[in-house]
């Protein structure tokens, strides 16, 4: 392959070229040092200033209040779906999930490990324009949850819930792995928000967790000392040693986003790609997206070709096109464009091209 392919692969997805570039200049000389970023201690001077600068500009990309605590934790996103209920409800709790799709369904049956009563509100609804997000009015909420939990960005379906709930004083818990950074946010809405870093941030296995101060404090007595809040806010998410190397990439990836122009300017960026794909797929008999236009991500764009016998074909002639990475999750099938922060437009456009041409030669 002559130039570099664009990557739609759903996660680990791609990262920002500049950034990765800087990470090469850098691998092997970090800040001078004359060794790399990985082979220091967490606790050398310089880390601890660029790990604090990493957080910094987290909190400024997103506008994280003061009474928040951010969390760099192990074990991606998945690790949270435990860390959730062990840390901010009792085992006697009661918790309320939204079931918006698959990895919704993953972190009910987590959370039904360490908690007496896990309430699913509500799900999604198949409807005449397509895959929607249940109502809010139709919720069967509990009346005393310990939070309410849901995922805005359901990776593997596509589907978006882009109101934030109102549970009045209910701490609501967001599992963001798939769309934290992509457009501006009320973090003040919220109790916890969690993300694996591998689709808008950086490597995999690394998570962050924006954590309201008043809900530290409250983990069950047998949660892994890693995996506790409390302890993790106390010792600056050293608790012991943290993946060094992804904190400072995920700070790399931090620095560009601000070079973009923050939030706003990347969801107008995210808002105008994903506009495009879906206008294509929508005009387009060859085409189909399965999700009610208010539901759809912004993130990952699945479709459907008429006929998928030619799903094959397509993914083929698609890598040989420089498009990788665009097979859906093999629980759906069909084909998923991801779109995170990182793609440019460029990427999508010549996505476009090739599904034009792919459906002249074969619609
Ligand atoms: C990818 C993803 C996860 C799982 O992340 P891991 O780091 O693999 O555990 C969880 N939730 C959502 C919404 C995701 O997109």
């Amino acid at each position: 392959m002559s130039s570099a392919p664009f990557n739609f692969s759903a996660g680990p997805a791609m990262l920002p070229a500049e950034v990765m570039v800087q990470a090469q200049e850098e691998f092997r000389n970090w800040n001078h040092s004359g060794i790399s970023v990985m082979e220091i201690s967490h606790r050398d001077r310089a880390f601890m200033d660029m790990a604090a600068a990493a957080e910094q500009d987290l909190r400024d990309l997103m506008s994280i209040p003061d009474n928040y605590r951010v969390l760099f934790m192990h074990g991606g996103g998945r690790g949270q779906f435990s860390a959730v209920p062990q840390n901010i409800a009792g085992p006697d709790a009661t918790v309320d999930y939204l079931h918006c799709g698959i990895w919704s369904d993953f972190a009910i049956r987590e959370a039904q490990k360490y908690v007496a009563q896990v309430n699913v509100v509500g799900a999604t609804v198949d409807t005449p324009q397509g895959r929607a997000i249940s109502a809010p009015e139709t919720w069967q909420r509990s009346s005393a949850p310990a939070y309410f939990h849901y995922c805005p960005n359901e990776t593997v379906d596509g589907i978006a819930l882009h109101d934030i709930p109102d549970v009045g004083d209910v701490p609501l818990v967001a599992d963001m792995s798939s769309n934290i950074l992509s457009e501006p946010l009320d973090v003040s809405r919220f109790g916890v928000i969690y993300a694996g870093a591998q689709k808008n941030i950086g490597p995999s296995g690394f998570a962050i967790a924006i954590v309201r101060d008043d809900l530290l404090g409250r983990a069950q007595g047998n949660t892994s000392t890693i995996m506790d809040y409390t302890v993790q806010a106390k010792d600056g998410s050293m608790y012991n040693t943290p993946n060094t190397f992804a904190w400072y990439l995920s700070g790399l990836v931090f620095q560009w986003l601000k070079r973009q122009g923050g939030v706003e300017a990347i969801g107008r960026m995210n808002h105008a790609k994903a506009n495009k794909l879906y206008e294509y797929i929508d005009q387009s008999d060859f085409y189909s997206n399965p999700v009610h236009p208010n539901y759809r991500s912004i993130m990952n764009v699945p479709f459907l070709l008429a006929d998928n016998r030619l799903d094959g074909e397509f993914l083929q002639q698609a890598a040989a096109a420089g498009l990788v990475g665009l097979k859906g999750h093999r629980f759906v099938g069909g084909m998923r464009a991801s779109i995170y922060n990182a793609m440019p437009m460029a990427g999508v456009d010549a996505l476009l091209d090739f599904m034009r041409d792919f459906e002249k030669a074969k619609g």
